[in-house]
């Protein structure tokens, strides 16, 4: 109920045997960070900046982006927001861009590899990032990394703008923190070398799901495929989760499956630091966490892992955990 959530307002997300998770909001506009400090959200887990880029004819320029980056940063006072950099393409289309029409958007020039390609815009975008990033505590993320090349490149890009910036005498945080998005097969797969080189990663169910079974997360024809409690999924996220605490970073998750009831206590089990979702969420979230017990889930965990079919993770979920 309603009331029982106001009763977590303020508290710790800590589990009943002392485990310390963070659950934080998804935004896409500056304006929604009301909406995470309403729900007393400790951070921001994604902010999709591609929103600043839609619904316009043209490239935001750098001050617009600063602008936008600054005021989440301040009105969130100290707290953490992970902002990730463009994720256009797929099912996202900027017209001013003129993009080719592709024959599978999901699998072509999206995100990163645009960024990549198009190193102005790249650039512009990461100036942005870096003077904000003395307003708070920013973190860079990016997005659709299947490569470790791909996050070489994307760092060395970085590293020129901060020495661009540094000629110019702008200040920005030198030890911002950089991040990536495990939401493709091949980085989960190689997550325990991926954990080496950045400072955290945060798993990206939708597009995980979407691509491990191959599924087209907005084809309705095939959407009975398309499941959070698919077994390959819950074995990929510990394996994603085991390779980054073994380098001792932090493991987050922004993907709806961050915020579903049913799967909350399994993500405590595997060890997840951080929860991103939509604000209204949160509070449920972490009277969730306050109920339960680590260790119990741990050996669910476990049992659940040797599980043959979502249904059977499902069901085992609905006989075991009652919350
Ligand atoms: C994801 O893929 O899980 C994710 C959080 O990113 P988006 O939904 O923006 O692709
Ligand atoms: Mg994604």
């Amino acid at each position: 109920s309603t009331k029982k959530l106001q009763m977590v307002r303020g508290k710790k997300s800590i589990t009943k045997d002392g485990f310390v998770v963070k659950i934080a909001a998804n935004i896409g506009t500056p304006k929604d960070v009301e909406g995470v400090i309403d729900n007393d959200g400790e951070g921001v887990g994604l902010y999709r900046t591609e929103f600043l880029y839609m619904d316009r004819d043209k490239l935001p320029t750098e001050e617009e982006q600063f602008e936008a980056y600054k005021e989440v940063a301040i009105r969130l006072e100290g707290k953490p927001v992970v902002i990730r950099t463009l994720d256009i393409g797929g099912d996202k289309d900027l017209s001013y861009l003129k993009l080719p029409e592709e024959m599978n958007p999901f699998l072509g020039y999206r995100a990163i590899r645009l960024c990549l390609d198009r190193t102005d815009i790249f650039k512009t975008q990461l100036r942005a990032l870096l003077r904000a990033s003395v307003y708070g505590d920013i973190k860079i993320m990016f997005p659709m990394i299947s490569a470790i090349e791909e996050l070489r490149q994307a760092k060395g890009i970085l590293e020129g703008v901060k020495e661009e910036l540094r000629a110019e005498n702008i200040k920005f945080n030198n030890n911002i923190e950089i991040g990536i998005m495990i939401e493709i097969p091949s980085a989960a797969v190689m997550s325990d070398l991926f954990a080496k080189e950045v400072d955290f990663f945060s798993i990206g169910t939708n597009d995980l799901i979407q691509y491990t079974t191959a599924v087209d997360r907005g084809n309705r024809k095939v959407s009975y495929l398309y499941n959070e409690f698919h077994p390959a999924l819950l074995r990929l996220i510990k394996t994603i989760i085991d390779n980054g605490h073994k380098e001792g970073i932090k493991v987050k998750m922004c993907g709806e499956v961050a915020g579903n009831p049913k799967l909350i206590p399994i993500l405590i089990g595997m060890g997840l630091d951080e929860f991103s979702m939509s604000a209204s969420s949160m509070l449920r979230a972490r009277w969730i966490v306050n109920n339960i017990l680590k260790k119990d889930m741990e050996g669910l965990v476990e049992e659940i892992l040797k599980l043959p079919t979502a249904q059977e993770v499902k069901e085992f979920i609905q006989k075991n955990i009652h919350i």
